[in-house]
């Protein structure tokens, strides 16, 4: 079967609340969706958010990217067009990952199959996420941490910006009140690296899970110190896109943990590449994405399933964001839990 057409739409999803990092801020979940047909008539469907604070991509550059090499695959396979396209094109990753996931996606329903068979999945026990707090006033944090515990969250990824009094303030806030949460901080690279130490030094003490991304995504010096200096392990992000991102921090020990997306990397099979590198090297991992759709959610919660064993943090809450939860998943939230629908 060969790929016949591809097309793509803009979509948009409400949230609850806005979204608040150091990066940004925005209200909706803006993302492209990509179809890909066969000559048989089946549909595979990838997607990529507009995250141009981390990416560079907005959502014109991403439907620019794909309509400038989608003719290419028109006449392949999908392995082929796979193939092609992590070896030949050159576009941003979030247009990349769009591609492969649909390519991944199209595949898999040619040979009818289900993502737990292409994956060779074993353990399809619930995983379990953690929910995004927004970076906001002392007060709305706090707020917000309780109501996401009451909600059945048990892990709280924290989002911290520059201003390092508030950040500890928040930390040791949420600590006291809710002890028997998983904190993960996350302060989307608003530090420089001595405010990441006096950081460090205002929560000492406190059980923090890990820090994520303090510094500048080009600061690997920065972010060694920090590494070098921390009691908590520190994990890159907006660090590492790639692979070759992957191999150079865990070389030169710049981080203890990375954070792999599907949107950073090009999608599901360069997440695969970087997985089972991390298998062979013991280095730890968080799956995470950014504020996404739901098809592209879908194959990254099975590809959390399926590579359990390096992934110990999961970071996929965008469906628990939505206004409404949408029935396009293929898994339900319960509190913390992602179970698989039947
Ligand atoms: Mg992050």
């Amino acid at each position: 079967m060969k790929i016949s057409k591809i097309w793509s739409e803009v979509k948009y999803i409400e949230l609850k609340t806005p979204f608040k990092t150091a990066l940004r801020e925005t209200t909706h979940v803006e993302f492209i969706r990509l179809h890909v047909e066969s000559d048989n008539g089946l549909v595979g469907i990838g997607e990529a958010p507009a995250t141009k604070a981390i990416t560079g991509e907005d959502l014109e550059i991403i439907t620019n990217s794909i309509e400038s090499v989608k003719s290419i695959f028109l006449g392949l396979t999908c392995k082929e067009a796979i193939e092609k396209l992590h070896s030949t094109c050159k576009i941003g990753s979030s247009a990349t990952s769009a591609l492969d996931i649909a390519f991944v996606s199209l595949h898999v329903k040619i040979h009818n199959q289900s993502y737990i068979e292409y994956f060779g999945t074993k353990n399809l026990s619930p995983l379990k996420t953690d929910v995004t707090i927004s970076l906001n006033d002392y007060e709305t944090m706090i707020e917000d941490s309780k109501k996401a515990f009451q909600d059945g969250m048990s892990i709280l990824k924290v989002k911290l910006g520059s201003d390092i009094a508030h950040a500890v303030k928040v930390i040791h806030k949420i600590v006291k009140e809710l002890p028997s949460v998983e904190i993960i901080v996350d302060a989307n690279q608003a530090w420089s690296v001595e405010d990441s130490l006096a950081f460090i030094d205002g929560i000492e003490g406190l059980h923090v899970e890990l820090i994520e991304q303090p510094v500048k995504a080009d600061d690997i010096s920065g972010l060694k110190v920090v590494t070098d200096y921390s009691q908590f392990p520190i994990l890159a992000d907006e660090t590492v896109f790639t692979l070759e991102d992957a191999k150079k921090i865990v070389q030169s020990k710049s981080a203890h943990m990375i954070n792999i997306k599907l949107m950073k990397c090009g999608g599901v099979t360069k997440a695969v590449e970087i997985l089972k590198y991390a298998r062979e090297n013991g280095v730890t991992c968080m799956l995470g994405s950014m504020l996404e759709g739901e098809y592209s959610i879908n194959i990254a919660l099975h590809l959390a399933m399926a590579y359990r064993d390096v992934i110990q943090y999961i970071d996929l809450d965008s469906p628990l964001l939505y206004k409404e939860l949408s029935d396009e998943l293929d898994f339900e939230y319960r509190g913390c839990l992602i179970l698989l629908k039947k």
